[in-house]
């Protein structure tokens, strides 16, 4: 059963109404259903019929109560900066459950990652190699790497969240693969034990994978001709979620058979890094009608929330369905753009979108908010940053608390000749 769900007309995350979660804390403020990630992240695994490891990509959301439940569920962590390895630490995670990937990774960053015994690093040009190799010297040690190869494939996603085309900025050039690997294997101070790939975000096709994964299973087999010892491979994440009811998107067991008819019979260790499919669809955005506008084009929700809380429409142009918290109001014929109150004609979550009728004090409900949601967010009009609660059951937490406007001020100085 879905945990987000109406009970006599009224909005539930698992047992609790929305509208009595909202009587104890502050509009705007997202929710996660602990039941739904849990059971994206089973049957996710269960799909396999053969050992894989999920790297959680972390940068889709990362508090650190979402990271503790998935790690205690035995998932390791996929993070793209020094920053998430601190965090990813500070929430129990030890080294070796993170692989670390990114196109711009500082010394600082490298240190960081090296000292922290990681996993794995993902890395992604010849310099970042070397840099690494003189980091393990100067700490007299070594580090695991595999390279992201850029695989030159289209996932036929948002122009923002492709990564695998060979005009990204992304990996290294399929055809520099090979001499890579052959740099990579005389630095003294790196271990080759892998290739990763990555190639987008909201991937709702299987060929895309279908064809990288097939470069990737050759150029292991090659590799390992030319002498490298390739212990694992790493997918990358990507797998889309439905945003809308009418969206198919393929399933867990056919993305699992797809990974298994092509690594299945190798002796491999295969790695997937899931960041939206298992935290999407278990957010959601409450906030508040403070008013209804009607000019003589258009009828205007505006609402509590705004492009600083939940960035992902006015970035990608996403679609979100848009739920009234109380579904006994009434329908309408009319239709409405749902709009934040920012000073910016981006900031909408909707337009042209069949609503209830509301009126201000309404509750409204933002679905499939859990990933690229409140880690985008910003203190912008100086709207601070708003709360994040995580229910189970009958209960919720907390676990991120509202910023306030005078913690804004707080971190801010007037220069001294002022
Ligand atoms: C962002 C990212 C992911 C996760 O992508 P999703 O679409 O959220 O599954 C995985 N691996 C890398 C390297 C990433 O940058």
């Amino acid at each position: 059963m879905n945990p987000i769900r109406y009970k006599d007309n009224n909005l539930f995350i698992e047992n609790l109404s929305v509208e009595d979660i909202a009587k104890e804390n502050k509009t705007p403020f997202y929710c996660y259903s602990d039941q739904f990630i849990n059971s994206q992240y089973d049957n996710l695994t269960s799909a396999f019929d053969m050992d894989i490891r999920v790297f959680y990509s972390m940068k889709a959301n990362s508090n650190a109560s979402i990271l503790k439940l998935l790690l205690n569920k035995g998932s390791g962590i996929d993070v793209v900066s020094g920053g998430e390895i601190e965090r990813a630490i500070a929430a129990g995670a030890s080294g070796k459950d993170i692989i670390y990937a990114g196109v711009g990774k500082t010394d600082e960053e490298l240190r960081y990652a090296i000292q922290s015994k990681i996993h794995c690093i993902n890395v992604e040009s010849q310099s970042e190699l070397e840099r690494i190799n003189d980091i393990c010297e100067e700490l007299k040690t070594k580090q695991d790497i595999a390279i992201r190869v850029n695989p030159d494939v289209d996932a036929k996603t948002h122009i923002k969240i492709t990564t695998g085309k060979a005009e990204n900025k992304f990996g290294i050039e399929f055809d520099y693969t090979n001499s890579i690997y052959n740099i990579a294997a005389n630095l003294p101070n790196i271990n080759i034990t892998g290739v990763s790939v990555h190639i987008g975000s909201q991937i709702t096709s299987l060929k895309p994978f279908k064809k990288a994964y097939t470069i990737i299973y050759d150029l292991i087999n090659q590799l390992k001709n030319l002498g490298h010892n390739i212990k694992h491979v790493d997918l990358g994440g990507g797998l889309g979620v439905p945003y809308s009811e009418d969206e198919t998107i393929p399933t867990f067991l056919e993305y699992a058979n797809l990974i298994q008819s092509i690594f299945g019979n190798t002796n491999l260790k295969v790695y997937i890094e899931p960041g939206r499919l298992l935290l999407a669809n278990s957010g959601l955005l409450i906030t508040k009608v403070i008013d209804v506008k009607t000019t003589s084009q258009k009828t205007f929700i505006i609402v509590d929330a705004a492009m600083n809380d939940f960035m992902r429409p006015t970035l990608y142009n996403s679609y979100h369905e848009i739920l009234p918290v109380r579904n006994n109001l009434g329908t309408s014929n009319k239709l409405y753009d749902i709009v934040g109150p920012i000073c910016e004609t981006g900031d909408y979550f909707a337009k042209n979108r069949k609503m209830n009728s509301v009126k201000p004090g309404s509750l409204i409900a933002i679905k499939s908010v859990g990933a690229y949601g409140s880690v985008l967010s910003s203190n912008y009009n100086s709207r601070p940053q708003i709360a994040e609660l995580l229910v189970k059951d009958y209960e919720y937490a907390i676990v991120r608390d509202r910023i306030e406007v005078k913690d804004l001020i707080q971190q801010e100085k007037i220069a001294h000749w002022l």
